[in-house]
């Protein structure tokens, strides 16, 4: 069989062109990825997000796929931060595909359409390609919500092909968003015609110290299984640019609480809303989906380190598999390393999206039959 690389490769290029950083449409990426599936048959799910950009997720599917493999991708990219290169000019050089995306995930996403397109004509596949995974992960929220040909083909199980360089991960963390606000009147602060709102979210973020040192400290908080094993909540304060000299309206605390499996995240909610309460605080809580982990002994995680030959790992990056988990068994697993993701001058290595095409078409044809 000759080498799948060079379509893999020139499909990357054609994706890597299209601007489609989670800010902007993903449209017309998703009217191209449609031309790239033939004979497989299409649902779109079209929306607009809260800033009324349009978006589209996409589910395809060929043959009967009642108990199949599906393949997760995301169309969307983090902006580019930093870059020498033209991030949206596709270069091959040393054995690797360089730009925005080219490793999380479009690279990944060219050679998972490649390996489904290519499979024998009696085998059935799924895929499902989202859309704003870097940001809200609306795109898997409206497939796994909305998708009828997902319900009517409930699939064996789900590959979702984020970089891990072709190791198997067999979960990651998923997390809870909280956004504190606390309001006060603006004047030029040399008056008493104003009021700080700083002055109410000084004691929070103080609480919110003490519960951060609290979940590095408890063991019984921490989840060794995992690199770092304490749940990390990440403060970010925020008087979104008033100066010195003026009373700031404004003061709003954001964090992010990652937790695996093993940690119930509602001792932490609850420390947080109460918090909120006692200071007179705004409160919003954005909880993702479950993080999905599969024990060592699944029968998809066990196939995966067959078909891969390296040891299943779990991950402190979350991904769309917090939503896919609810639906069906879920693993993560592709070509490309997330050192170079979300970095300028991203890059995947040619051998790695080679030596995925093989793998991901093993697991499509073995996974029905050990599941079933
Ligand atoms: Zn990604």
């Amino acid at each position: 069989m000759s080498s799948p690389l060079p379509e893999i490769i020139a499909l990357a290029s054609r994706l890597i062109a299209f601007d489609t950083r989670s800010s902007r449409s993903n449209r017309a990426l998703a009217d191209f990825v449609v031309s790239e599936l033939p004979g497989f048959a299409i649902e779109r799910l079209d929306f607009t997000d809260p800033d009324g950009i349009e978006k589209s997720a996409l589910v395809a599917l060929r043959g009967e796929a009642g108990g199949c493999l599906a393949f997760s991708a995301h169309m969307d990219t983090v902006p580019p931060v930093g870059w020498t290169r033209d991030p949206f000019r596709p270069a091959v050089q040393d054995g690797r595909l360089y730009g925005l995306g080219s490793c999380d995930m479009k690279g990944p996403m060219a050679a998972v359409i490649v390996a489904a397109r290519s499979l024998p004509a009696d085998r059935a596949a799924m895929l499902l390609l989202t859309c704003d995974e870097e940001t809200t992960k609306a795109g898997a929220r409206r497939i796994v919500s909305e998708s009828q040909m997902l319900k009517a083909h409930p699939p064996a199980g789900i590959l979702v092909v984020e970089p891990t360089d072709l190791r198997p991960l067999r979960g990651h963390r998923s997390d809870v968003q909280f956004t504190a606000t606390a309001r006060g009147v603006q004047a030029h602060s040399s008056t008493a015609d104003g009021l700080n709102a700083n002055i109410a979210l000084i004691p929070f973020l103080s609480e919110m110290r003490d519960l951060y040192l609290t979940l590095r400290a408890e063991p019984q908080l921490q989840d060794p299984s995992y690199a770092p094993p304490w749940c990390d909540l990440n403060i970010i304060v925020d008087n979104h640019g008033t100066a010195t000299n003026i009373t700031p309206p404004l003061a709003t605390c954001r964090m992010k609480f990652r937790y695996s499996k093993a940690i119930d995240p509602v001792w932490v909610i609850e420390r947080v809303e109460a918090a909120a309460l006692r200071n007179g605080l705004e409160l919003v809580v954005r909880q993702e989906g479950t993080p999905p982990e599969l024990p060592v002994d699944h029968p998809f995680v066990q196939l995966a380190t067959a078909a891969t030959a390296a040891s299943p790992k779990v991950g402190a990056f979350g991904s769309d598999a917090s939503q896919f988990a609810t639906v069906a068994p879920t693993l993560i697993l592709g070509p490309g390393s997330m050192e170079q993701a979300h970095k300028p001058e991203e890059f995947t290595d040619l051998e790695q999206l080679e030596r995925s095409i093989p793998i991901f078409q093993h697991l499509a044809v073995e996974l029905p039959l050990v599941e079933g």
